[in-house]
């Protein structure tokens, strides 16, 4: 109560002709004393736990957000549905059968088909590198259960991820056009536990789909020993199913602009999970810190210029709310004058990306004096992308931004059963919230044009 009280003085303190960089800097240090976001994502996780989009944890989740939203009050908050495909896990498990019997820790791929309810039993083709198995002929693969043990390498910035993506999501179909009638992979993670990682597959068109799974790191290495002694035979055994007509939902909500209600900061993150945990860093804590930092906007004593709209998207990890949302709100993609998500786990930002020539503007100088104390760095180089939700408004023309969290560790336990609230340390989070917060008042207020700024040289 204390905090709220000193908040609340500190935000109504402000005079009325503050610059924008005292405001920012003033939302700084509320968001830094603030646990509405952190108690946003402990309720969520804890009140609703894991989201898999198309379910109906995933449409009481955004109920549940829907409400809290209100209660922070926001202007006007709604929940937006559409139509997907739902994936559902069910018992999964794998062994090797010969030459030395041992259980595999294993978990299916989102998308993957099932196995036969008495599992594929064949031998193993193992593949250290991911270019190994597209080198391998077609027909080679004949009967068997194609296994890749690429490593993803450890970066603070996440690149690994980007760069091993295609063992998981293309790796399967690219298995079964060589013949293969399983598949395994390594999971897309940096930590030596026995978890393996989930995540979405893409099947291609005109390849057969084969059942689909991560293998826990140790376990990926174990075989990786197996097949350097000889032939391995392994049995793998997935239940999944799916509901072809499920739907989706994709909470928003804004704070109205004082002035130009029409020109939106569009500020995301996504609400639904993987099942394994109780997705707390992915993405838990991004629809906290994105829903927090519009909140702390919102308690100041005058809408900023702009509407600040918060998007909570509703199937990001099965690649449907992206689109969904463009497809719905295609037609106002020139009145957004930025969008980002948060969907980077839970620890500090580090360093902020704008649209090309922004950060040498006076909008990028401002923000960068907003949140140099928070130890953020203004990179020089533009942001690539906002966002995978965000990438669809992106072709549009949409400019996008990217506060950077230091993800050093975010992929030991992304996706898997040990996404859970204890891995969220509640001043990182803050942090993060005080970075989006500044950034998204200062777009929302300053009048900044990224699009003009873009055209500059
Ligand atoms: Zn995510």
């Amino acid at each position: 109560m204390r905090y709220i009280v000193a908040l609340l003085a500190a935000l109504t303190a402000l005079p009325a002709a503050a610059q924008p960089l005292d405001t920012a800097k003033r939302l700084v240090a509320a968001a830094l004393a603030d646990s509405w976001a952190y108690e946003f994502v402990a309720g969520l996780t804890t009140e609703i736990g894991p989201r898999l989009a198309g379910t109906d944890a995933a449409r009481r989740a955004a109920e549940w957000s829907a409400a809290r939203l209100r209660e922070a009050g926001f202007d006007e908050v709604r929940i937006e549905s559409f139509p997907m495909r739902a994936w559902l896990r069910g018992t999964e498990s794998a062994a090797v059968i010969a030459p030395s019997p041992q259980t595999l820790a294993v978990t299916a791929l989102g998308g993957s088909v099932a196995t036969a309810p008495e599992g594929i039993e064949a031998e193993i083709a193992l593949f250290r590198s991911y270019g190994e198995l597209l080198l391998a002929a077609p027909g080679s693969l004949d009967g068997k259960i194609a296994v890749v043990t690429q490593r993803q390498t450890r970066f603070m910035d996440g690149t690994g991820y980007g760069a091993a993506g295609p063992v998981r999501r293309a790796g399967p179909s690219e298995a079964a056009k060589r013949g293969a009638v399983a598949y395994l992979h390594r999971s897309l993670g940096t930590a030596d536990h026995r978890l393996p990682h989930t995540g979405a597959l893409n099947y291609q068109e005109g390849a057969p789909r084969i059942p689909a799974a991560a293998l826990s790191n140790p376990d990926a290495d174990q075989l990786e020993r197996l097949s350097a002694r000889g032939t391995v035979r392994v049995r793998l055994a997935l239940a999944t199913s799916a509901v072809e007509s499920a739907q989706g939902f994709t909470v928003v909500a804004e704070l109205k602009g004082s002035e130009t209600p029409e020109e939106i900061v569009l500020i995301g993150a996504h609400l639904d999970s993987w099942d394994l945990g109780t997705g707390a860093i992915d993405d838990g804590a991004g629809c906290a810190i994105v829903a927090g930092a519009a909140k702390l906007i919102g308690s100041l004593p005058r809408r900023p210029k702009r509407t600040v709209r918060v998007v909570l998207f509703g199937a990001e990890e099965m690649d449907y709310s992206g689109p969904a949302y463009a497809a719905a709100h295609g037609g106002q993609a020139a009145k957004i004058v930025i969008a980002g998500e948060s969907d980077f786990g839970a620890r500090k930002v580090v360093q902020i990306q704008l649209p090309p020539n922004a950060t040498a503007s006076m909008f990028g100088r401002g923000l960068g004096a907003a949140v140099a104390p928070l130890g953020i760095v203004m990179s020089p180089a533009p942001a690539l992308t906002g966002g995978a939700d965000i990438r669809p408004l992106q072709r549009l023309g949409v400019p996008v931004m990217s506060l950077r969290q230091n993800g050093i560790d975010y992929f030991d336990i992304h996706h898997t059963a040990n996404d859970t609230l204890d891995k969220i340390d509640r001043a990182e989070l803050a942090q993060a919230v005080a970075a989006w917060a500044a950034t998204a008042y200062l777009a929302a207020e300053t009048g900044v044009d990224f699009r003009a700024l873009g055209h500059e040289r």
